[in-house]
């Protein structure tokens, strides 16, 4: 049979490799579908989170800046009925800027753009004209976008037309409202600084930053951007897309529909990720101890299953062994395939054992009678020769037996022999061994025997036998020659003699014992 090399292998190796892929597997699958869905949660929430936050600070403005327009709507009302009456445009000038200090500077123009009133005083603006020429052409509400005021600061300019009574358009009546310095759009927006990461900041139509949590950027124009871009084109909205700055930001925007300026609010995605880390990292940290004891599980499992196979396995190598069969019986076989390889292996072993002893039983007797053969014999002699144990030998030969064959045939000479053999055993003791060492010749070994009882039993036995009546072939008779094994000497030897006592006994007239002289001591 040709046979592949013995493979490196075991069961549990492969059983632990199986395992531990598994859990890996699982564990990595688990980490990177709750990595990327909560990435895309997370960066959906803060689109969403920043759209409505951008939202609400858009309405808040626009509320802002309308009861600004309200303020000055009223105003305007005074103003057109008293708007020849310079000292009275004065006072509502500082009445305005007095009443809420929402305002930086207040001013009153006339139709032509020149200041006639203004508030406070220090700034000197009376009689110079205005800068931005628009609210006087359109002669509605406004809210400019920023500029340098005629004071040189960065500002935007709030604006109500004012009318006579008749109707007749007179002029307007503004305030302005200074970026770089505290003022109510920052006292607003900073009351909603996020603690997440995000910030918010407002825009002008023309890019202008209006407000901004750094101060640095209030005043400067942004470069072009997508975020921008989006808020200055629609009402609102979200989107990812990189900054100025290249940053990839998560943003939501809002106009503001009486100035035209947006909100942006965003946040940066860097900022999602480290969120998302701290939260890959807390559930590691939950997961690791069960994974762990999961494997533990997992681990023992795989002994349970590989134990009784391996087991079974190493004892298949030895089925011959006379004690494999209670090796096997012991194996534990907890699932149905270790109980039916055990069963198989207990089988085999059994039918082998069986084999063996046939074999050996085969080996060690004769098949004409069931005695022990001269091979037995030999073995068991050297047993008792290592035990040094004592042995009277008696040589059996059937006297004539050639004349039985040849009178009655060869078939009543094996009965014949049959018959003898089974009074021999009936004649020994079960310690006695009876063996046939040839064609009609015995041999009869009395462990622990003296010469005495050897030649008690050769004589009891040639009576047995001269007394029977054997089948066809009738009377028969033996001579028996007995000998003592005498410590020292080869056991080859008693047999020798014992052999040599049974030819005296032919030559003397058959049918008789003839033992060895006794010697000295040996009883
Ligand atoms: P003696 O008294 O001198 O022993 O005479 P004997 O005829 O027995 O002489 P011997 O022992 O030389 O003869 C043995 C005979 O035993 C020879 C053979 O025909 C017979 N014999 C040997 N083996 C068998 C056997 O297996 N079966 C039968 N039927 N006969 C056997
Ligand atoms: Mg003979
Ligand atoms: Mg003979």
């Amino acid at each position: 049979m040709p046979t592949r090399p013995r493979p490196k292998l075991t069961l549990r190796t492969l059983l632990l490799a199986f395992a531990l892929i598994c859990a890996v597997a699982t564990l990595a699958n688990t980490f990177w579908v709750m990595f990327t869905t909560q990435r895309s949660e997370l960066a959906e929430n803060a689109l969403q989170t920043n759209q409505a936050y951008a939202a609400r600070i858009a309405t808040s403005v626009e509320e802002v800046l309308s009861s600004e327009l309200d303020r000055l709507g009223f105003a305007s009302t005074l103003i057109g009925h008293a708007f020849a009456d310079r000292t009275a445009l004065h006072d509502e000038a500082h009445r305005l800027l007095n009443q809420d200090h929402s305002f930086n500077s207040v001013l009153i123009a006339n139709a032509r753009g020149k200041i006639i009133a203004s508030a406070p005083s220090s700034l000197q603006l009376d009689g110079k004209a205005l800068q931005r020429r628009s609210p006087l052409t359109r002669r509605e509400p406004m809210i400019s976008d920023a500029f340098k005021s005629l004071a040189g600061n960065l500002v935007v300019f709030v604006s109500h037309p004012v009318f006579s009574p008749d109707g007749e358009y007179l002029g307007l009546v503004g305030g302005s409202i200074r970026l770089e310095q505290k003022n109510t759009l920052q006292a607003l927006m900073d009351l909603n600084i996020r603690e997440d990461g995000a910030h918010v900041y407002l825009v002008d139509s023309h890019r202008q930053v209006l407000y901004h949590p750094d101060p640095r950027r209030i005043g400067t124009t942004l470069a072009a951007d997508p975020i921008v871009d989006a808020a200055l084109q629609q009402d609102h909205g979200s989107l990812r897309a990189k900054d100025g700055s290249g940053n990839e930001m998560l943003a939501g925007y809002a106009s503001i529909p009486s100035s035209r300026w947006s909100v942006i609010s965003q946040r940066p995605l860097s900022n999602i990720e480290a969120t998302l880390k701290a939260t890959t990292i807390k559930v590691a940290k939950g997961i690791v101890p069960l994974g762990l004891f999961g494997l533990l599980l997992i681990w023992w499992l795989g002994v349970k299953i590989s134990v009784p196979l391996s087991r079974l396995a190493e004892n298949a190598k030895r089925l011959d062994a006379p004690e494999s069969y209670e090796r096997i019986l012991a194996v534990p076989a907890d699932y149905v395939e270790s109980w039916q390889i055990r069963r198989a292996l207990l089988l085999g072993a059994a039918l082998l054992q069986e084999k063996i002893g046939r074999l050996n039983q085969q080996a060690h007797s004769d098949p004409l009678t069931g005695l022990a053969n001269r091979r037995a014999m030999e073995e068991t002699m050297a047993l008792w020769q290592q035990s040094l144990k004592t042995f009277a030998a008696i040589a059996v030969d059937i006297d004539h037996f050639k004349r039985v064959n040849d009178t009655y045939g060869h078939g009543a000479g094996d009965d014949t022999l049959r018959a003898v053999a089974r009074l021999m055993r009936q004649v020994s003791r079960p310690d006695d061994m009876v063996c046939r060492v040839g064609g009609e010749e015995f041999l009869l070994l009395l462990p622990n025997g003296s010469i005495a009882t050897g030649a008690e039993v050769a004589e009891r036995l040639r009576a047995v036998i001269e007394a029977a009546q054997f089948d066809t072939v009738g009377h028969i008779t033996i001579s028996l020659g007995v000998a003592m094994w005498k410590a020292g000497e080869p056991m080859s030897a008693a047999l020798e003699r014992s052999d040599r006592m049974l030819y005296q006994a032919k030559a003397q007239g058959r049918n008789r014992v003839v033992t060895e002289p006794a010697l000295t001591g040996v009883t």
